[in-house]
């Protein structure tokens, strides 16, 4: 049996008689956005894409800006780079944001029309004066030029803090438009590695727009209720690629 093959994974696999409300994650909606073909053949099949290797230099930076930004919320206050930033913004408290940051379970909420309990794990939340939430997001890497959310792969990037945004909202959270990535990069201008690396840090706003989650989520679910495959995306080359190798196999 195939290691891509899960069949104990039944819980997660979509049953198109089932009335159970399915658990759907932000990041399987994005790769439904990216290619219904793997959406299904995951969520409905229980066949996986194959995953990379795990970022653990990012989760790495992730808890450790975790526990910074934890530092300022129990004692209420700024964190230096909001003030750097001219954020009027203090780190959110709350009693369920441990369970807010675990991806596993996340902030959630059941979209009835979809039948699908969307859920998120968010990096951090801060308030503003206004009581509003800023949802924000941590990323790291390292590149010699000035970190930005302007490729168009990162896309991805907006989407995630627009789901975000979307299910605080629907928890009936009064939710910015702007949110902010946390974005850290790694110098490499040092003149040796000296046991640890030196980051960059700027905060980036984005203003969020959540109009098109609701098509989406409708879309998701069609697509999983159907019986036939999906056509594959024409921006990825892996299954022609698949194609030709059975071909001369
Ligand atoms: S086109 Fe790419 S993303 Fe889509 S099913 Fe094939 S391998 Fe997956």
């Amino acid at each position: 049996m195939s290691k891509y093959y899960n069949s104990k994974r039944k819980n997660n696999i979509f049953e198109p008689e089932s009335k159970e409300p399915f658990k759907l994650s932000r990041s399987r909606l994005e790769l439904f956005l990216e290619c219904p073909r793997c959406f299904y053949l995951d969520r409905r099949l229980g066949i996986e894409r194959p995953g990379g290797f795990p970022f653990s230099l990012n989760n790495a930076v992730d808890l450790l800006l975790k526990k910074e930004f934890d530092a300022h919320r129990v004692k209420g206050l700024r964190h230096p780079l909001m003030e750097k930033y001219n954020i009027e913004a203090v780190p959110f408290e709350h009693e369920d944001l441990k369970k807010w940051q675990n991806t596993k379970v996340g902030i959630q909420f059941l979209y009835k029309p979809a039948n699908f309990i969307v859920f998120g794990g968010i990096d951090d939340i801060w308030i503003n004066s206004n009581k509003e939430l800023h949802i924000v997001d941590y990323k790291a890497t390292s590149k010699t030029s000035e970190v930005t959310i302007d490729e168009d792969w990162q896309i991805s990037y907006k989407r995630q803090m627009e789901i975000y945004q979307w299910l605080f909202k629907m928890n009936n959270f009064k939710v910015s438009d702007i949110g902010y990535f946390v974005y850290c990069n790694g110098r490499t201008d040092r003149e040796a590695f000296d046991k640890k690396i030196e980051f960059d840090i700027k905060v980036i706003p984005y203003k969020g727009n959540s109009s098109w989650i609701e098509k989406a989520l409708k879309d998701a679910y069609l697509c999983l209720k159907n019986n036939v495959l999906p056509e594959p995306s024409d921006d990825c080359d892996f299954c022609s690629y698949r194609e030709e190798a059975a071909k001369m196999e």
